[in-house]
């Protein structure tokens, strides 16, 4: 059976020690925010996620969710609808919410942290209220007054629930596909028809009522085609007044490879009663408030599966007698398998990856609360930017690694690792959506390149910041051997998002499109490329701090803490790092072989090859 103990030390390191996230205090909204508050609520969370949320991962996996064809009704898994109730009494659903709407009013960075025990926990069921915070944010940014007081106190307390209803069977990526229409009604509300698919927690018996919001085209003549003509529309399945039943059921739910404990459902809206959130046809900057939350958060289940995977792994590698040491065969006893250098690469793989992430997602959390509560305009605007250019990279990154790290752990479990009792594997089917939805990981790519890299050009800035850390680590004495590769692989970065920039420039002023292809033909490399640089900037940053704290001469425990930070850091520069010469190369090597081959030349065909 597997295990799972939140990894306090480490959040409260990255927390407390690198980020000082007590300085938050200095704005008025988080007066409360210091660190006996930071460390008594995490280990509230952990208790909740380790003794309520980790005991249902397994059962909720093997039972799944089941539709009631004649009803339409969905049914969680058990202990679900108990371990629900447990986390909205304990004030869990309005974590980071507006006090206004009954929220505790804590900052983001923590309630990542919260979201990351959850999902190491259990993903499916953490789903639930992570979708639901999704259409709090959309409503609390673009609601109406009587929107946000007639849904934002029932989502915030976890009565109510929400899902984000985009996909259709014909619309995935591009959105500008959707057919779902709206006709307006005379009482100023609108008819919401059509058949989403693939909606996460679209129906469950976790709440009283489940608000979707729905992208949908309005019927009028004025609508623009495609993408611009999309609006959103809050859809209840209750209407608030009176709690009749809205037009919306549920049609069916998907069977799939992982995440069973979250129902998938086809929804159903006809002539489902909703009403406009936002302008008209400015349903995607709207829905894009949901989907940028969404993205961080879809980061965080990457993280949190690669957590618990990593202590699984962990706990095998520490017990698992095998072979004697490579060096000493014949001489020496079996020993555990920690001791093989191979191991040894899965495990610090694993390893280095997720202390990265969790240094990457909890500052990066921190900007966002900067970004919108600091009370001066620039620092609001400097971590906007921040935010902004690394979404993609903590979407895409953490979830390809999730993959990767839950994989690597069953590695470390041999063939017990591919054997259901073990849960290694359900790590790994959990793990493979979060590279799919959100955004697959390839759009990921084209949002950093293509919107954030080229459009916005957000990308000097962050350089800017990465060499002031470099600098100031030199100062407080880390090695050169942990600086030089970052500040070598930001220079290969920079020269190649120069070299694209100029080609853009003059691409722009000649009409000549072609480097928007070269643009997208490199996207996965660059984002690879552009990770492996980011997270080598916070092995930095921990690298710093860990040698601050060791100048003080702690003793024990503390003491070892540090110094295997510091080796952990040494091991992503030496064996993670050098991956992106890889991928530099792979940009080098252009667009063109990946184009050439016509489409229709790619099928086997029936020839004479051979005969
Ligand atoms: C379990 C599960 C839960 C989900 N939850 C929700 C939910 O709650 N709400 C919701 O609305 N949707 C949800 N989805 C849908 C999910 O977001 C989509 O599946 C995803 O966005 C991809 O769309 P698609 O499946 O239609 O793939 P397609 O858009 O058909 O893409 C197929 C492939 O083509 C690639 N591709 C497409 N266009 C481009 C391009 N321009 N350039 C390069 N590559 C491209 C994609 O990257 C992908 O690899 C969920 C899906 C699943 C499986």
């Amino acid at each position: 059976m597997p295990s799972y103990k939140a990894p306090l030390d480490d959040m409260r390191f990255v927390l407390n020690e690198v980020l000082d996230v007590a300085q938050l205090s200095r704005i008025a909204d988080f007066s409360q925010v210091d660190k006996p508050t930071i460390n008594q609520f995490l280990e509230e969370i952990a208790k909740m996620a380790e003794n309520v949320l980790f005991p249902l991962n397994a059962t909720g996996d093997r039972e799944g969710c089941t539709h009631d064809r004649e009803t339409k009704a969905v049914k969680t898994p058990t202990g679900f609808k108990d371990a629900y109730q447990q986390f909205c009494e304990a004030g869990l659903t309005g974590f980071a919410c507006d006090p206004k709407y009954g929220g505790l009013g804590m900052p983001i960075v923590l309630n990542t942290a919260l979201s990351e025990m959850f999902c190491s926990a259990n993903l499916s069921f953490g789903m639930y209220p992570g979708l639901s915070h999704g259409a709090y944010n959309a409503l609390h940014e673009y609601g109406t007054d009587e929107q946000k007081n007639t849904y934002l106190p029932k989502l915030v307390s976890g009565q109510w629930a929400g899902t984000m209803c985009l996909t259709e069977p014909q619309c995935g990526t591009d959105l500008g596909l959707i057919k779902t229409k709206a006709v307006k009604n005379a009482d100023g509300s609108y008819a919401i028809t059509g058949t989403k698919i693939f909606i996460s927690a679209g129906e469950h018996d976790l709440t009283e009522n489940i608000c979707h919001l729905v992208l949908a085209k309005i019927e009028a003549a004025d609508t623009p085609a495609g993408i611009k003509g999309i609006s959103l529309f809050i859809v209840p399945k209750f209407l608030p007044e009176g709690l009749a039943h809205n037009n919306v059921t549920c049609g069916r739910i998907e069977e799939k490879m992982g995440i069973h404990g979250n129902s998938t459902c086809e929804m159903n809206f006809d002539g489902a009663k909703g009403w406009l959130v936002g302008e008209a046809h400015k349903g995607m900057k709207a829905m894009f408030v949901m989907m940028n939350e969404a993205r961080l958060g879809v980061g965080l289940q990457g993280l949190g599966l690669s957590e618990v995977a990593y202590q699984n792994g962990l706990n095998y590698a520490l017990e698992r007698v095998q072979s004697p040491p490579i060096d000493q065969k014949g001489e020496h006893a079996s020993v555990t398998i920690i001791n093989h250098p191979d191991v040894r690469r899965e495990i610090l793989g694993i390893k280095a990856a997720v202390e990265g992430e969790r240094m990457l997602a909890y500052w990066i959390s921190l900007q966002l609360d900067i970004s919108q509560k600091d009370p001066d305009e620039a620092a609001r605007k400097k971590a906007k930017a921040f935010v902004d250019l690394l979404t993609p990279i903590v979407k895409a990154h953490f979830t390809d690694n999730a993959v990767e790290n839950t994989n690597s752990a069953i590695q470390v479990f041999g063939g017990h690792g591919y054997i259901k009792e073990h849960g290694m594997e359900q790590f790994n089917r959990d793990a493979r959506i979060t590279r799919l939805y959100e955004g697959t990981n390839g759009i990921q790519g084209l949002d950093l390149i293509g919107r954030k890299v080229l459009k916005e050009n957000l990308l000097p800035g962050y350089l800017r910041l990465l060499m002031q850390d470099l600098f100031a680590a030199k100062k407080n004495g880390v090695s050169l051997c942990l600086l030089w590769p970052v500040a070598r692989r930001a220079g290969t970065l920079c020269r190649i998002t120069l070299k694209l920039r100029v080609r853009a420039l003059f691409g722009t002023l000649l009409r000549r499109m072609s480097f928007m292809r070269d643009a997208a033909g490199m996207s996965t490399d660059y984002y690879k490329l552009m990770s492996l640089v980011v997270i080598g900037h916070m092995w930095v940053k921990m690298a710093d701090t860990a040698t601050q704290k060791l100048a003080a001469n702690p003793e024990g425990g503390v003491r070892d803490f540090y110094e295997t930070k510091i080796k952990t850091a040494h091991f992503y520069m030496k064996k993670v790092m050098p991956q992106t010469a890889a991928y530099s190369g792979a940009i080098g090597g252009g667009t063109n072989a990946l184009m050439d081959i016509p489409a229709d030349k790619f099928a086997h065909t029936q020839t004479t090859i051979g005969a």
